[in-house]
């Protein structure tokens, strides 16, 4: 199972994803949630009511794999059990970041999945990105649908709410999310200049090799051009 060693290394991941999704827009106000995994199974994760951008380490919260609370003096995002769920599914991954960035939040209204390879980027780092079906924020349905995904895919879009990303640590998950609301952003820009142009199916295929050396066997490939 992947982890992290140290609670300290943990705890500043968090904090550090926290100040630049709140810094680059992709939360407002209190929005999203950010976990650590430990070597032990154990998670670290944001608190519910605290904007991410402020956060300080006796704000952060210590729970067991199934919820409990070890530490804290604060109540976890009640979110944080979608966080729980991808993790038990998924021993690989040990970084979750939940976010709300105007563009992915647009595109999960869709409640469609992004499949499209409109860069080298996105084509590498994410692939495809799929939407769970809209369920109540905080629920065991929206836990489920969510974290259907994280065996296969390295981000989801939550239809009518937002995007989640995954990642073996906290810094990959919050590229994830990076690269997502890049992503739409990008072709939102490409849908304003009237003419959407993937790559070649064939320029796909050879970012597969790409993907193969920076050891992304997740995501899927994205829809190309002849
Ligand atoms: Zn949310």
């Amino acid at each position: 199972m992947s982890g992290y060693t140290c609670q300290n290394e943990a705890c500043e991941a968090i904090l550090e994803a926290g100040r630049r999704l709140y810094l680059r827009g992709l939360v407002a106000s209190n929005d999203g949630n950010i976990s650590a995994r430990m070597e032990d199974g154990s998670v670290w994760a944001t608190p519910t009511g605290v904007s991410k951008g402020y956060m300080t380490r006796d704000m952060l919260v210590h729970l067991s794999a199934e919820g409990e609370l070890l530490e804290g003096s604060l109540r976890a995002s009640s979110e944080i059990a979608m966080h729980l769920l991808v993790y038990r599914k998924n021993p690989a991954l040990a970084g979750v970041v939940h976010a709300h960035g105007p563009a992915a939040t647009a595109y999960a209204t869709l409640g469609k999945p992004f499949d499209l390879a409109i860069s080298l980027e996105s084509a590498v780092q994410l692939g495809v990105v799929p939407c769970a079906p809209y369920a109540v924020t905080g629920s065991p349905a929206l836990a489920a649908s969510a974290a259907q995904y994280c065996m296969e895919y390295n981000a989801a879009f939550l239809e009518q709410h937002g995007a989640v990303s995954w990642g073996k640590d906290v810094m990959q998950a919050l590229f994830r999310t990076e690269s997502l609301e890049h992503s739409i952003v990008t072709y939102s820009h490409m849908l304003a200049l009237g003419e959407v142009r993937l790559l070649t199916k064939a320029q796909i295929a050879d970012l597969q090799a790409v993907r193969e050396r920076f050891g992304i066997t997740t995501g899927g490939i994205p829809r190309g051009r002849e």
